[in-house]
């Protein structure tokens, strides 16, 4: 046996393992199929902006542990997502809060949106059944049919009565004045980009690209003591017992000779007709400015499609409903009986966990396997 451990896909949960598993002396391989480290909070320099190629990554935590660990391989930019909602050209802020209460209402008080809530949820009663009634129940009808109804179908390709309540729960709901997105102590975009952050974590440490684990599975078993997994979990049994469902993402990318855009990192398109769920435009995400301070002249923007994840494409968001939860289960018991392989992250774990998640679980698994 060459190695300790080899590490299957070099996103957030690999590079973890990866670093703790090198400061505790192990040796460690890591291999990923695709050309670059980081998985898919992978950024590269476009333009001189740091370009998210697999979307929106905004890096938000409560858990001080995660933080101060993070913080080790990165500054943190003081960057604040609060996206703007477009429904048919009228602009709501995001999260819910008083001033997307005003413009939807022309309430002034948080009483007044308070009352105005209260009254359109009576319609739900009893225990939310799904994510329709869950949203009814949380912001009334009228924010739900203009902002959350359109969005979340195009983003999950299912009706919203299909959807687990807990989707929306994501989502804030203030009676006051606050656009910050998430409830989180900290928040920031790491300077320079994620992949540099992910290549301090890899540091010293053997990382082979374009290295597709199932081309050669027996040899790379044969390489180390224990496999850290941290691809789908399905494809590793060859789907053998039926494909997980995911949600997958396409992104339409343009460079504008214009440097402003549209004024804001995200702004969502919540109607059904707009056909993509959102615009990112990237240089946001660092004030408009290069590392040196200054404005940049031009633009990248994202427009970003959802669609149902068929063989061969990427998978972004385990669709996690009751069916997909069965099946998981199945995969899980067939997991567990896999000696020396342990499943990690978002696709080892099926779970739509943020990035913070995921380093929390990693860190956890750590401390059992490195003790
Ligand atoms: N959501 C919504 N309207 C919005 C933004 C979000 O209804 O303008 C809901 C939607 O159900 C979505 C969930 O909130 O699936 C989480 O959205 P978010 O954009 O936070 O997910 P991300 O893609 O960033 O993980």
């Amino acid at each position: 046996m060459q190695y300790d451990y080899l590490v299957v896909g070099a996103g957030l949960y690999g590079a973890v393992f990866a670093h703790e598993a090198k400061k505790q002396g192990k040796s460690v391989l890591v291999i990923d199929k695709r050309g670059h480290i980081a998985g898919n909070v992978y950024t590269e320099k476009v333009e001189g902006i740091n370009f998210h190629k697999y979307g929106a990554h905004i890096f938000h935590t409560n858990n001080t542990e995660v933080w101060n660990y993070i913080t080790q391989f990165a500054t943190f930019n003081r960057f604040t997502n609060s996206p703007v909602a477009n429904y048919k050209g009228e602009l709501y802020s995001l999260p819910f809060n008083m001033y997307t209460f005003n413009k939807m209402w022309g309430v002034v008080t948080p009483e007044e949106a308070a009352a105005k809530i209260e009254e359109q949820k009576k319609e739900i009663k009893g225990e939310p059944q799904n994510l329709e009634e869950q949203a009814i129940s949380l912001v009334g009808r009228d924010i739900y049919e203009k902002l959350i109804k359109g969005y979340t179908e195009k983003q999950w390709g299912r009706d919203c009565k299909e959807l687990p309540s807990f989707i929306i729960k994501r989502l804030p709901v203030r009676l006051t004045f606050d656009n910050n997105y998430f409830n989180a102590l900290y928040q920031g975009i790491p300077v320079g980009g994620y992949t540099k952050m992910v290549a301090n974590m890899l540091e010293g440490i053997e990382v082979r690209l374009n290295e597709d684990y199932f081309d050669k599975k027996a040899e790379y078993d044969a390489m180390a003591k224990k496999i850290i997994y941290t691809g789908p979990i399905d494809a590793y049994f060859d789907y053998k017992l039926g494909a997980l469902e995911y949600r997958s993402v396409r992104f339409e990318n343009e460079v504008l000779d214009t440097p402003n855009f549209q004024g804001n990192a995200a702004v969502n398109y919540t109607d059904r007709e707009t056909p993509y769920t959102r615009i990112i435009e990237h240089k946001w995400f660092e004030f408009g400015k290069d590392e040196n301070g200054n404005d940049l002249p031009k633009t990248i923007i994202s427009k970003e499609y959802s669609s149902e994840w068929k063989l061969g494409d990427e998978p972004y968001y385990p669709v996690n409903d009751d069916k997909n939860g069965a099946l998981y289960a199945e995969y899980k018991k067939l997991a567990e009986s896999e000696a020396n392989v342990v499943f990690g992250g978002r696709l080892g774990e099926y779970k739509y966990y943020d990035m913070d998640g995921v380093i929390a679980a990693a860190l956890d698994f750590c401390k059992k396997e490195l003790a």
